[in-house]
C-alpha cells in the first residue's frame, strides 16, 4: 500500500517503477488516478534532447481525491477531480499584463510523482489557487481527463479571434487537432483538415470533416476552393512539421491568421518568405498552455458534449503497459490514448 506504480523518465526513456507512495503536506492533496492522456510534450520529455536530471511526465490526469492536507477545507475524500498541473501566480507582470501562462510561477508547479503514477501529490500553490476542478455527476473520470488538451485549444481560438462561420484549416489530426476539429464544429465554423496519413484522415473523415491529403492535394488551392476562393480565415497547425507551417500561410487568406500549437522540434528554420505575411496582412500567432477560465470553460464543454470525448479516446492501457502506449501513441493510429492505473 506504500508503494504505488510510477512511469519516470530515466536516461532518455520512460521506465514503470514501484515508488514510495507520495506523502502530502499542509494545503497539498493525494488523487488517485483514473486517467492521464497521453501528450505529445509528454513524449518529448521522454525523447527529447534535454534529458538532464528526472523529466515530469503525465498532466491530462483526473482521479479521486485520496487525501487532503491540514488546511484544505474546499475538496474532501472521495471527489472526482481534475487537478491542473501548471497554474499562474494571479499578480506579477506577466499575470497582469495577459500573459498568464508566461507566468515565471507557471512551470514551476506539477503532479508529484507525474500523472502517469496510481497516486500523485498535486503541491500546495495549484491547491491555494484553486487549480482543481470537481468533475460534474454526468461526465466520467475519463471523459474529464481531456479537460486540459481541450483547454488549451480553447486557449488557441480564443487568441485567434475565431467566428462563427469561418472556414478553418487545421494541419495535423493527431490528438489536438482532433479536439480542433470538435470544438471548431461546435462553434459552427467550416472546418477543413489536412494531414498526411491515411488513417488519420479517415478519422476526420468519420468526425464528418472535410480532409485533404497533404502528400497528393494542393492543399492551398483545394482550400480557396473551399472558401469561396479566399482561403482560410483561420489556419491551426497542429503538428510539428515545418511543412505544415509553410503551406499554412500559403492556404490562410489575406487578412487571416495562422495560429503555432504544435511543438516543433527545437532549432527548426522554415523557409518562408516574411514579405509575403505583411503584404496579405496575415497574423502569425501561437498559443501555449491554458488558463483557469479554459478549464473550467473546457469541463462545461466536456459536460453538454459539445466536444464528444468518447468519440476522441481511442486507446487505453494499464500503467504496467506504458511502453505499448507509448508505441501506439507514435504510430499516429491512435487519438487519444489513456494511461489508467
Ligand atoms: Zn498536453
Ligand atoms: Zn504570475
Amino acid at each position: 500500500m506504500n508503494r504505488v506504480k510510477a512511469v519516470l523518465v530515466e536516461g532518455g526513456r520512460a521506465v514503470v517503477l514501484e515508488v514510495e507512495r507520495p506523502k502530502i503536506g499542509k494545503g497539498e492533496v493525494l488523487v488517485r488516478l483514473a486517467a492521464c492522456g497521453l501528450c505529445g510534450t509528454d513524449v518529448e520529455r521522454i525523447r527529447g534532447g534535454y534529458t538532464a536530471g528526472r523529466q515530469v511526465i503525465g498532466h491530462e490526469a483526473s482521479g479521486v481525491v485520496e487525501e487532503v492536507g491540514e488546511g484544505v477545507e474546499w475538496l474532501r475524500r472521495g471527489d472526482r477531480v481534475v487537478p491542473h498541473h501548471h497554474t499562474n501566480c494571479g499578480d506579477c507582470y506577466y499575470c497582469l499584463n495577459g500573459s498568464p501562462t508566461m507566468c515565471p510561477e507557471y512551470r514551476r508547479h506539477h503532479f508529484d510523482p507525474g500523472g502517469f503514477s496510481e497516486y500523485f501529490r498535486v503541491p500546495e500553490f495549484i491547491v491555494r489557487r484553486g487549480a482543481i476542478y470537481k468533475v460534474p455527476g454526468g461526465l466520467s473520470l475519463e471523459e474529464a481527463s481531456l479537460t486540459e488538451p481541450l483547454a488549451c485549444c480553447l486557449r488557441a481560438l480564443e487568441r485567434s479571434g475565431v467566428r462563427q462561420g469561418w472556414t478553418v484549416a487545421v494541419f495535423g489530426v493527431g490528438p489536438m487537432g482532433a479536439i480542433f476539429l470538435e470544438l471548431l464544429r461546435s462553434l459552427g465554423c467550416e472546418a477543413v483538415a489536412v494531414d498526411v496519413k491515411e488513417s488519420r484522415l479517415r478519422f476526420a473523415d468519420s468526425l464528418g470533416v472535410r480532409a485533404l491529403d497533404a502528400s497528393r492535394a494542393d492543399v492551398d488551392r483545394e482550400v480557396r476552393e473551399l472558401s469561396g476562393g479566399r482561403g482560410a480565415d483561420l489556419s491551426i497547425i497542429a503538428t510539428g512539421s515545418s511543412a505544415a507551417i509553410v503551406t499554412a500561410i500559403r492556404s490562410t487568406r489575406n487578412g487571416g491568421t495562422v495560429c503555432l500549437f504544435g511543438l516543433p522540434p527545437r532549432g527548426t528554420k522554415v523557409d518562408q518568405d516574411f514579405s509575403e505575411l505583411l503584404v496579405r496582412e496575415v497574423s502569425l500567432i501561437s498559443s501555449n498552455a491554458a488558463t483557469e477560465e479554459e478549464m473550467v470553460e473546457a469541463i462545461r464543454i466536456l459536460e453538454e458534449r459539445r466536444v464528444r470525448a468518447s468519440r476522441l479516446i481511442t486507446h487505453r492501457f494499464p500503467i504496467e503497459r506504458f511502453e505499448e502506449a507509448l508505441r501506439v501513441f507514435e504510430s499516429g493510429d491512435g487519438m487519444k490514448v489513456l494511461i489508467t492505473p
